[in-house]
């Protein structure tokens, strides 16, 4: 009698299961498709907090969302985790979908919220056993000492919240998004309101965390959190995303170069050969130009302030930076803000 597969131990006739294997570490963290969310508002409107955005966190990155207040961050991250009900779309958490598995997608994501959202009459302590006994973590796997240490609130795990300051509350909201060590963590404006020194403590700390293998996805209105942390940063607007890149990408974007020029004697009027280029007279002896390197070589500019009669004292270039691009991709998308009668 021939031999079957099916005879053979699993082991001998299957190789280690690479699919499962697949599943528990997914290439993508979060994978989010033509996601659109209509608010109702009172008086009978809708409001459509987002407009179709699609869009992939890789495992492992740590990933900027960065907009302009009202742009539609806090709605996705909630749609996210499971707190608001998505309009239409298709979101997948470690891939899971949220709408075929709730559960799990929960349980795969820890959210840190914008709001300071504590009850004040639980510690620390507490409200870590809390949060441990709502998402099943048994007793034994509990690792609230070591979450309080990392977030330094280990000499405060005993004080009630209400006594904490607002940088502690904050920590403690990360402590609570740790408890059920989900792979893929999200920050909605961590350091909103935070003082400086706290900022860096919280993006030192965000660091580690990623670097310890978690997946990092935070919001941010402040362009300097998202240049300073991400490797690639989203930026949405009206609901819509407007870019995705990574930093580099990004300003390699802006076809925009500045070039300020001091020349060797006073500046009456900006001379003719010159005003194709538009330059700005700063006073004095300065003239600033902005070009695009792609149309015009900075040696052609050069050449025409020479031409023009001019020696060259001192000269400096500037390169646009994220703060430039971010306001050129936020004003171009300004145009259809998305505010739909009913
Ligand atoms: P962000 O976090 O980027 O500041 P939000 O996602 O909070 O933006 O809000 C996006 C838009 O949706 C805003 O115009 C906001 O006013 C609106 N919005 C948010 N939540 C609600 C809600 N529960 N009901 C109605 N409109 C809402
Ligand atoms: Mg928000």
């Amino acid at each position: 009698m021939a031999l079957s597969v099916s005879d053979l131990p699993q082991d001998a006739a299957v190789p280690a299961a690479p699919v499962n294997r697949a599943a528990d570490v997914p290439e993508n963290a979060v994978e989010i498709e033509n996601l659109v969310k209509v608010y109702r508002t009172d008086r009978g409107r809708t409001k459509r907090a987002l407009d179709g955005v699609s869009l992939t966190v890789r495992r492992g990155e740590l990933f900027g969302l960065l907009g302009p207040n009202g742009a539609g961050k806090s709605t996705l991250i909630n749609i996210m985790a499971g707190l608001v009900n998505k309009t239409s779309g298709r979101v997948r958490i470690w891939d899971i979908d949220i709408d075929q598995d709730p559960r799990g997608s929960r349980a795969a994501i820890g959210v840190v919220p914008q709001e300071l959202n504590l009850d004040p009459f639980f510690t620390p302590r507490e409200l870590l056993d809390v949060q441990a006994g709502l998402y099943g973590v048994p007793k034994a796997e509990r690792r609230t000492e070591e979450i309080l240490h990392a977030v330094g609130l280990a000499d405060k795990a005993n004080a009630y919240s209400r006594t904490l300051s607002g940088g502690m509350r904050r920590r403690l909201l990360v402590a609570k998004a740790l408890v059920h060590a989900p792979p893929v963590l999200v920050l909605d404006e961590p350091t909103a309101g935070v003082d400086v020194e706290l900022r860096q403590h919280l993006w030192a700390y965000v660091r580690e965390l990623n670097a310890r293998g978690t997946t990092v996805l935070l919001t941010t209105h402040y362009l300097e959190e998202a240049e300073e942390l991400c490797d690639r940063i989203a930026i949405i607007n009206h609901g819509r995303l407007v870019a995705l890149d990574t930093k580099a990408g990004l300003l390699a974007r802006v076809d925009s170069k500045t070039l300020r020029v001091t020349v060797d004697r006073d500046i009456d009027a900006v001379p003719s050969a010159l005003a194709r280029f538009a330059p700005v007279h700063e006073g004095g002896r300065r003239l600033v130009f902005r070009y695009e390197p792609s149309r015009t070589r900075i040696d052609e500019l050069l050449d025409a302030i020479r031409g023009s009669g001019f020696g060259i004292v001192d000269l400096s270039t500037e390169e646009s930076d994220l703060e430039d691009i971010f306001l050129e991709l936020t004003r171009r998308s300004g145009d259809h803000a998305a505010e739909d009668a009913a």
